[in-house]
């Protein structure tokens, strides 16, 4: 490895985006830190056969550009709870533990005791959507490129896509991957040529809620607000900012989704803020509510970002973490306006554009969370927190 450090001011505003976003600029950029404690610069470890020169200046523009299309926002903190206690165990320990399976790519496989608490705390979900009425939904792990583009996910989170494809229908081109998969253990050719492969048709869905929208096609609600909740896995592809399970390229989402107007959902979304704080407060997590937005491709939509910070579109719960933020964002409370009621023709009762919102809590990171603050050893957990999750003695 080799370091780069790139003297350049970096509003703080914007230390978030710029860390998150600076591994796009080039694979050969294997680490990178914004210098908070100078105030300015960001410091680089580069792979050793990277070329310096045109990274710095890439990384440079890339960061310029940002800022130029940026809007400066303030910190909107809507409430604070708990005590922030030293954290019990670090992610280096977590991911070292027997009870998961690190398999590199962003990718882990639980084992029974952390995924019970996994289903503890999807327990905990549903508990919370039967006690607002929302309705169940089934919904796929993979949506159309179509689809995704109607809910102009494309534009927005291109470094986020996962494509899927396949091979054409001809035997011929099947047979010779099958083969030559036969003749070895290791290395197999995964970029077939592009001939042999159909167009990329289907994403790995990045969120729960994007099948949810399409489904009221053409409809007019029953009710206001109509709430709908579906949990599965979603996928957002992260380079290298992958770290503990906190940052998977296959993590678990519940999501609630509301559908009605603007006042219903503006309610909505405070109801559904106050239910979190309790119930995070019994897990034994301190944490705050905080305005927020979501990583669009930093310099492209850097405005949509401030967008959705300037009217409060965006909330999440933050538990304090050892990272570099200090926190980590394990549930969001979200309003898309009319958005997706536009796009896809939901009206509501009163036979108005639908606005809507949705509510999502990563169960992989509320399991990080618990585990930093609480330690490894389940016994050592409070006596609440084993309550809530049903923790038997
Ligand atoms: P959002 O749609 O607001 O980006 O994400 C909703 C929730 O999903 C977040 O609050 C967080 O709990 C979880 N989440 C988002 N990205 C990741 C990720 O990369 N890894 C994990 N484990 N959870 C994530
Ligand atoms: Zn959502």
């Amino acid at each position: 490895m080799k370091p780069l450090r790139i003297d350049i001011e970096i509003p703080a505003f914007l230390h978030r985006d710029v860390e998150h976003g600076v591994f796009y600029c080039s694979e050969k950029i294997l680490e990178g830190r914004v210098d908070r404690d100078a105030g300015s610069g960001i410091d680089l470890e580069l792979a050793d056969d990277a070329d310096t020169e045109s990274i710095e200046s890439t990384v440079r523009g890339w960061i310029e550009q940002t800022i130029q299309r940026s809007l400066r926002y303030e910190d909107d903190v809507l409430q604070e709870w708990g005590e922030a206690a030293p954290f019990r165990s670090e992610t280096e320990e977590i991911l070292a533990s027997k009870d998961l399976k690190v398999m590199g790519n962003g990718l882990v496989s639980y084992g029974p005791r952390y995924t019970r608490i996994l289903q503890s705390l999807l327990e905990i979900c549903e508990q919370l959507s039967a006690s607002v009425e929302a309705e169940p939904f089934m919904t796929p792990a993979v949506a159309t490129v179509e689809h995704l583009q109607r809910c102009d996910f494309l534009a927005q989170f291109p470094q986020a896509i996962s494509f899927v494809t396949h091979f054409r229908e001809d035997h011929s081109v099947i047979d010779r991957f099958a083969e030559q998969c036969r003749g070895t253990d290791g290395a197999v050719d995964c970029q077939p040529p592009a001939e042999h492969l159909k167009p990329f048709g289907m994403l790995l869905r990045p969120a729960v809620c994007y099948h949810i929208y399409p489904y009221f096609e053409g409809e007019t609600l029953d009710r206001d607000p109509y709430l709908a909740c579906a949990v599965g896995d979603c996928f957002r592809y992260e380079s290298r900012n992958t770290t503990g399970i906190d940052r998977l390229f296959d993590f678990r989402l519940y999501e609630i989704v509301g559908l009605g107007s603007d006042e219903t959902l503006q309610r909505w979304r405070e109801g559904m803020i106050a239910e979190a704080v309790e119930i995070f407060t019994d897990l034994g997590l301190p944490g705050r509510i905080a305005g927020s937005n979501d990583p669009f491709f930093a310099a492209g939509s850097i405005l949509k970002s401030t967008f959705q910070r300037a009217h409060a579109l965006k909330y999440e719960l933050e538990v304090p973490f050892p990272n570099r933020e200090g926190r980590l964002a394990v549930a969001s409370f979200n309003l898309h306006r009319d958005f997706f009621g536009t796009r896809f023709d939901i009206q509501t009762p009163s036979r108005e554009v639908a606005s809507t919102g949705c509510v999502g809590y990563g169960l992989d990171r509320i399991l990080s969370a618990l585990l930093v603050h609480h330690g490894l050893d389940l016994e050592q957990w409070p006596q609440r927190c084993r309550e809530r999750l049903g923790i038997r003695a």
